[in-house]
């Protein structure tokens, strides 16, 4: 075993020395002798402060991007496409893009002017059969696919997906 010295004056130490904090100044290990000049401290422990404190891991904010998953929808839903909302002022524009009164269009398309009126007030929503009309006459869609009326016939499933759909329909 090596010996060691007082680290204060030198003298070689019997036993094991002792640890002592000399006015403030840093412990040092002493002969027994030089121990009287200061005050005996333990010997330091450095696990005493911190020790097996558990490392705390931060709980970042969820991921971005991925948390935002769309609602799910009742897929015959989709398919069959809803009306949109504006539907009163697509076939209004349109119609009066064409320089149609609302007369001259029930009358294109065989319907009554009422029900051109209706549907441009909004107070009723357009058939299957008469939105096809609509459509066809004044080259408008007036179902809301997210996309152009093909890809709604050739099974608009694949061509748009679900989430697009949704973010149309929440404009
Ligand atoms: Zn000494």
């Amino acid at each position: 075993m090596q010996t060691e010295y007082c680290e204060l004056c030198g003298a070689p130490l019997t036993k094991k020395g002792k640890l002592v904090q000399i006015e403030g100044a840093k412990p040092m290990k002493v002969c027994d002798k030089c121990a009287k000049l200061g005050t005996e401290v333990q010997a330091p422990r450095p696990a005493s402060a911190g020790f097996g404190r558990p490392t705390v891991v931060r709980k970042g904010p969820a991921q971005p991007a991925s948390a935002a998953v769309p609602r799910k929808r009742d897929m015959f839903d989709y398919m069959e496409g809803d009306i949109v909302e504006d539907f009163p002022k697509r076939i209004a524009a349109a119609r009066l893009a064409k320089g149609f009164s609302q007369k001259d269009l029930a009358f294109v398309l065989k319907m009554q002017e009422g029900d051109i009126k209706k549907l441009e007030r909004g107070e009723r929503e357009p058939t299957e059969a008469e939105r096809k009309k609509l459509e066809a006459e004044l080259g408008i869609e007036l179902l809301d696919t997210g996309s152009d009326s093909d890809s709604l016939q050739q099974g608009g499933v694949a061509a748009t997906t679900l989430g697009d759909v949704l973010q149309v329909k929440r404009k």
